[in-house]
């Protein structure tokens, strides 16, 4: 198929998907820019000098990653009449390479939220359905660009993943879902949320496409001050792996509430490892149940102070105001007004969150203990590894012991259970609260914490490949050591690539 073909079926695409409301900005359908550029594609494809392998492809990009072309409003009241005066390092370097912005895809605002219903635009609605025809959840925060990938509005698409972004949102769609080490791609023009836990994360259909766009994006970048350059990189990567792989199986990870769908992929995903000759050894971290806590501390606090920017006078839509700060009760001041009427009600939540525990009285109850359990939670993932953390080289003697049983993934499973419906979240009677949706990242947070590669594929849980429905499909995650990126995405390629 030509390239303007496939180009055109992902633009009619997105046109009669627009209930789904997975683009904010969509691509102008007869935009003769997007059709010349893919039709130049098509002729340096004839010609055998393709830029790379995603020339002429079109990818989406969530709405908080800066594009020069089309705004970027992050899902908020407050940015929504932005349009970036540059492109983000991420989306140069896949226009370098001759990919083609395929839109802004929608998303919890900031990136803050699980079910992509945080939305100044509204919510993100899955394709799925469940039993009464409700559409279920997309999972967030980059639900839009799921939901784009799922039903082939683009080829592929980036989203953020901060503590599980990306992850959930290709469990609950049924696509792939990748989150690089942290460092390895670059952050310069994406939207901060926290920056310690920020990750540009990538999804499509196949762990292979995942694999080609990762290629491209994973370069230093001066321009962002946590980017690795070439000296460490050179270090982390290149480590050599014996097979058969020891597979991790984290006990944490068996909760009670496990959906059984959700365990009999998990269950089949390892015994198709096991068949392959890879070992299956079962491993402890025990810091898991604190994660999430420590996550939704530090993730708050760190958005807190990033989001303070947005006033109306450094940036952010102005809600005019009498001038000064004023205190909590003053509405009628520019600050009150333009923050209270710029961000929704997540948010505002996590601000107030935020600025709490990093308050005089509470830092060192919430801040403080919250990092403390973050570098325990490295220190879980760092114990059961047979490679040592590249970042933590001077190893500690009981890590030594560890390494010679130690693992070289850890397979799990990615949410706890399969979406909830969109009218469980958002009805005016609503059985799930925020509360609930926090509980949906609890086994996404520890690799963020830690700031380790995770990826996420589908895996069915029917032994029968030819009867499964959409309710056993579940999302199975392959966490490896920092900078181990090449090896989880082979095993996510070796799960999905099988029929599973
Ligand atoms: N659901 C998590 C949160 O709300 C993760 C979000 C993300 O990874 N951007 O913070």
């Amino acid at each position: 198929m030509s390239l303007l073909l496939e180009a055109e079926r992902y633009v009619a695409n997105q046109s009669s998907h627009l209930a789904l409301n997975a683009f904010i900005t969509p691509l102008p359908r007869r935009s003769s820019r997007w059709q010349d550029q893919v039709k130049h594609a098509d002729l340096r494809r004839a010609q055998g000098k393709q830029k790379s392998r995603l020339d002429g492809r079109l990818i989406a990009f969530k709405d908080n990653i800066c594009t020069r072309d089309l705004p970027t409003t992050c899902a908020s009241k407050t940015l929504e009449t932005f349009t970036s005066p540059f492109n983000a390092t991420v989306v140069q370097q896949l226009e370098d390479a001759g990919a083609i912005v395929a839109g802004k895809t929608n998303l919890d605002e900031f990136g803050m939220g699980s079910h992509s219903i945080h939305s100044r635009f509204g919510p993100v609605k899955s394709a799925h359905c469940g039993r009464d025809s409700d559409n279920l959840s997309a999972g967030g925060s980059s639900g839009g660009s799921a939901v784009a990938v799922a039903t082939d509005q683009c080829y592929a698409a980036l989203g953020t993943d901060t503590g599980g972004s990306v992850r959930l949102p290709a469990a609950y769609t049924g696509i792939v879902g990748f989150k690089p080490s942290y460092g390895l791609l670059s952050r310069w023009g994406v939207v901060a949320y926290a920056n310690s836990l920020d990750t540009v994360g990538i999804m499509a259909k196949e762990t292979s496409t995942v694999r080609d766009v990762f290629g491209i994006l994973n370069q230093y970048d001066s321009r962002d001050p946590t980017s690795h350059p070439p000296s460490s990189r050179s270090r982390i990567s290149h480590r050599l792996k014996s097979t058969p792989l020891r597979i991790g199986v984290p006990l944490e990870y068996n909760i009670s509430e496990l959906a059984p769908s959700v365990r009999r992929s998990w269950y089949r995903s390892l015994e198709y490892m096991r068949q392959q000759g890879h070992t299956i050894q079962l491993v402890s971290l025990p810091m898991t149940k604190s994660a999430l806590s420590a996550y939704y501390i530090l993730a708050p606090a760190e958005a807190s102070s990033n989001l303070a920017k947005y006033d109306g006078v450094r940036y952010g839509t102005r809600f005019e105001g009498r001038d000064g700060d004023g205190d909590n009760k003053s509405e009628g001041y520019l600050y009150a007004k333009t923050r209270g009427e710029g961000f929704g009600s997540e948010v505002k939540r996590r601000i107030m969150l935020g600025a709490f525990s990093l308050s005089a009285q509470a830092i060192d109850n919430y801040f403080i203990q919250a990092q403390r359990i973050r570098r325990l939670v490295r220190h879980d993932f760092d114990a059961v590894f047979r490679a040592e953390n590249p970042l933590t080289a001077h190893a500690l003697d009981i890590e030594h012991q560890a390494r010679e049983v130690g693992v070289d993934v850890l397979i799990c499973p990615t949410a706890p259970s399969p979406p909830p419906r969109i009218s469980e979240l958002t009805n005016a009677n609503a059985t799930k609260s925020s509360l609930d949706a926090y509980v949906s990242d609890v086994f996404t947070v520890p690799a963020s914490l830690a700031g380790l590669p995770a990826i996420s594929v589908p895996v069915s849980g029917r032994e029968n490949v030819y009867s499964h429905d959409d309710e056993d499909l579940a999302g199975i995650q392959i966490i490896g050591q920092y900078g181990d990126d090449d090896l989880v995405l082979n095993v996510g390629e070796l799960l999905q690539g099988n029929g599973l």
